[in-house]
């Protein structure tokens, strides 16, 4: 069973002071859409599709956007679809 090389024993590398972790207690984001009782996102809805893209219009990810999985997916394809129908560009040039 002593087969540990010494790295786990004695806290890691021994680097510095360990400093115990501290977990901020972070508040779970609640999908707008599921506060609304949104069923499917329109393509033509420029403004509720542009929360969820960034300044160089790339579509934000989940954990930024505050979206559930499911609504994530369908701004993904609404995001597509408008760029498809030249409401939105593809990208800004750099
Ligand atoms: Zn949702």
């Amino acid at each position: 069973m002593a087969k540990s090389k010494g790295r786990n024993e004695k806290g890691g590398k021994g680097r510095g002071k360990k400093e115990p972790k501290v977990r901020k207690q972070v508040k779970k984001k609640v999908c707008s859409f599921c506060a609304t009782n949104v069923q499917d996102i329109d393509y033509k809805d420029l403004t509720t599709i542009k929360r969820f893209i960034n300044e160089k219009n790339k579509i934000l990810a989940l954990r930024t956007s505050g979206a559930c999985a499911g609504h994530q997916r369908l701004v993904a394809i609404a995001v597509k679809r408008a760029r498809e129908m030249a409401l939105l560009p593809y990208c800004t040039s750099r």
